[in-house]
C-alpha cells in the first residue's frame, strides 16, 4: 500500500503513521524526522535545513525531493510506504508522481487529517518528542508513564525548537499557502480520503483503518 499522510502540523500524522507501521508492516517515511537527524549529525544537509526549520519555513524542494527519492528506492519500500510530512508543495507532489511512475507504482491513499487551528496550537505547544526514537507524546492528551521519559525506549523527551507558539503560527501559515493546495491536487486524482482528526487517538486510528480496509 502506498499511503500519504496529509494535514497541518499537529494533526496527528506522525502519531497515526507510527501505529499504521505496526498494523501494516510497511515503513513510515517522515521527512521531518530525517531532516532532524541530519541536523543532529551536523551533515551538509543538516546545516542547510536547520535555518529553514527554525524559522518555520519549508526546506527547498530539491533538497527534500532528493532524500525521499533515495529512501523510496530502498528494499523495505517494495511492499509500500507511509509518507508523513511529504509532499508539502505541488512541485514535491509532481516529483513524487514521476518517481513512482518510474518504479511502476502510484499513490493509492492520501489520508487528509483535518483539525481546527486552535486545537493544533494546543497540541503542538504540549508536544514532547523522544530524542532517541522520535515517538511523540503530549503533556496532557498523551502523557508518558514517567514524566520526561519515553515509554517505548526510555529515551529523554524534549520540546522541539519549532514547537514554540510564534513558530507554530508561521508553520500554520506556510501550510495554508503551500501545502493545502495538495488537497485538491489529490482529490482530482480520486485518491483523497477526508478524516476528521478530532477525537481520541484510538478513534482516529479506527477511522483510518476502515478507509484502508485494514
Ligand atoms: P503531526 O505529525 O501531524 O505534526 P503529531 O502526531 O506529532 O502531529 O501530533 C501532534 C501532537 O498532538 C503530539 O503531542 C501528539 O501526542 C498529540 N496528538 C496526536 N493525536 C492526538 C489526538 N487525537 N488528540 C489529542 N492529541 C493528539
Ligand atoms: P510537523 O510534524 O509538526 O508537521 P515535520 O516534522 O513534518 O513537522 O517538519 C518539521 C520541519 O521540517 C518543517 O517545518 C520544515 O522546515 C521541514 N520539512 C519537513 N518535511 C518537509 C518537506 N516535505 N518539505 C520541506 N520542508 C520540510
Ligand atoms: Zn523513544
Amino acid at each position: 500500500m502506498n499511503i500519504i499522510m496529509l494535514g497541518p502540523p499537529g494533526a496527528g500524522k506522525g502519531t497515526q503513521a507510527k501505529m499504521m507501521v505496526d498494523k501494516l508492516g510497511i515503513p513510515q517515511i517522515s521527512t521531518g524526522d530525517m531532516l532532524r537527524e541530519a541536523v543532529r549529525e551536523g551533515t551538509d544537509l543538516g546545516r542547510k535545513a536547520k535555518e529553514y526549520m527554525d524559522a518555520g519555513k519549508l526546506v527547498p524542494d530539491e533538497v527534500v525531493i532528493g532524500i525521499v527519492k533515495e529512501r523510496l528506492g530502498q528494499p523495505d519500500c517494495d511492499k509500500g510506504f507511509i509518507l508523513d510530512g511529504f509532499p508539502r508543495t505541488i512541485p514535491q507532489a509532481e516529483a513524487l508522481d514521476k518517481v513512482l511512475e518510474e518504479l511502476g507504482r502510484g499513490v493509492e491513499y492520501v489520508i487528509n487529517v483535518a483539525v481546527p487551528n486552535e486545537e493544533l496550537i494546543t497540541r503542538l505547544t504540549g508536544r514532547r518528542t523522544c530524542k532517541q526514537c522520535g515517538a511523540m507524546y503530549h503533556v496532557v492528551f498523551n502523557p508518558p508513564r514517567k514524566e520526561g521519559v519515553c515509554d517505548k525506549c526510555g529515551g529523554e523527551l524534549y520540546q522541539r525548537d519549532d514547537d514554540k507558539e510564534e513558530t507554530i503560527r508561521q508553520r500554520l501559515r506556510v501550510y495554508e499557502e503551500q501545502t493545502a493546495p495538495l488537497i485538491e491536487y489529490y482529490r482530482g486524482k480520486g485518491v483523497l480520503f477526508d478524516i476528521d482528526g478530532t477525537g481520541s487517538i484510538g478513534e482516529i486510528f479506527e477511522k483510518i483503518a476502515k478507509v484502508l480496509g485494514a
